[in-house]
């Protein structure tokens, strides 16, 4: 596989405050990367610079082996999805989705070959003569996608296309993303601030905080060897517990917890937690309690109610731990 976008030290300040710094990473073609972080850590202006929207102070971008920084963004080859949708409210949805297209002076027949097998792609075949004003969130994002389908661009960002939507839209435009993108066969930089998005959808992903990589990896590897206490805090539903110790920071997830002598026959083992508060969710119940001065959470299947002030042991198996450095919070070397 080669690669199809590499950035290299890219920077950008703002009032000489970074928030891009130098930030390296490469997209393999065909790849669906997914730049994830908190609010601010500069996702966008990331993908703003990839796209030409932003200049940035120092590093280079390159798609397909070419340095495109002197090059305009329609001159990139690729197509942007937002999560504003941004369309034009006096236009149709048809010509909303050929909007680029009649720009770039594409011929009739092709640009009617390329709208009809777009449209059936997302299914907006009802929908084609409505305007923006006529359609729900999840019709108008499908709108952008068709847009973003028709360019026939190679490389095609997104950026939280999917946060304006509720979240059963959610989990069914994220499967839907994905397989058009494997039809497709394009290459994909997502943006989100969604762990599950960037966990369900991407083939690697990197993870930023405040404009630095803290981690570049596939999911499960996020999952089960997170890099830093920060991705450890990041990635999870509750994130991993992480509890101080005298020579490191221990790290133990919720679902890797379990209550003595709850199926846990015979162990005579594990340590007390207080319990606080029960938090039941349906097919499971998060127990927080305080143990060794941390908070810890346990995530139990079905219901559970256990009162506040209860004294519960808890234990983990040791392959479950993660050990992280005091200072710094880094993976310590031994742990793998
Ligand atoms: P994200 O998309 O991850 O939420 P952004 O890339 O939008 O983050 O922003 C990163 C940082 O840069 C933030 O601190 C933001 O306030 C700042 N920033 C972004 N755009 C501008 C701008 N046009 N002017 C000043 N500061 C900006
Ligand atoms: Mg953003």
């Amino acid at each position: 596989m080669s690669s199809f976008l590499k950035v290299t030290n890219l920077c950008r300040y703002y009032d000489n405050v970074a928030a891009v710094q130098k930030i390296n990473f490469e997209v393999n073609e065909g790849e669906f990367v997914a730049l994830l972080g908190p609010s601010g850590c500069g996702k966008s202006t990331t993908l703003k610079m990839i796209a030409g929207l932003e200049q940035p102070d120092s590093g280079t971008i390159e798609i397909q082996g070419k340095n495109v920084l002197d090059r305009a963004p329609g001159k990139r080859n690729l197509s942007m999805v937002f999560q504003s949708y941004a369309l034009f409210p006096h236009l149709s949805v048809k010509e909303n989705i050929l909007f680029g297209l009649k720009a770039r002076k594409v011929p009739k027949p092709e640009r009617q070959a390329r709208l009809d097998k777009a449209v059936e792609m997302v299914g907006l075949g009802p929908h084609i003569n409505k305007k923006p004003g006529q359609l729900s969130g999840g019709q108008s994002q499908r709108v952008a996608l068709a847009r973003s389908i028709v360019s026939n661009a190679p490389l095609c960002l997104m950026d939280e296309p999917l946060s304006n939507l509720d979240t059963k839209l959610r989990a069914d435009m994220r499967t839907e993303i994905r397989s058009l993108q494997k039809q497709l066969g394009l290459t994909v930089v997502y943006v989100t601030h969604d762990q599950i998005e960037a966990m369900s959808m991407a083939d690697k992903i990197i993870l930023l905080n405040q404009g630095r990589i803290e981690q570049t990896a596939a999911p499960e590897h996020f999952y089960d060897k997170p890099l830093t206490t920060f991705v450890a805090s990041f990635i999870g539903h509750p994130p991993m517990n992480l509890i101080p110790q005298a020579d490191c920071v221990l790290g133990v997830r919720p679902e890797h917890v379990v209550i003595v002598g709850d199926g846990d026959i015979g162990a005579n083992t594990g340590v007390e937690m207080v319990v606080k508060e029960c938090d039941y969710q349906g097919s499971e119940t998060i127990v927080t309690g305080e143990y060794s001065g941390a908070e810890i959470k346990a995530c139990l299947a079905g219901k559970r109610s256990i009162d506040n002030g209860e004294v519960v042991k808890i234990r983990w198996e040791p392959a479950a731990e993660h050990r992280f450095s005091k200072q710094g919070g880094q993976r310590l070397k031994a742990d793998g």
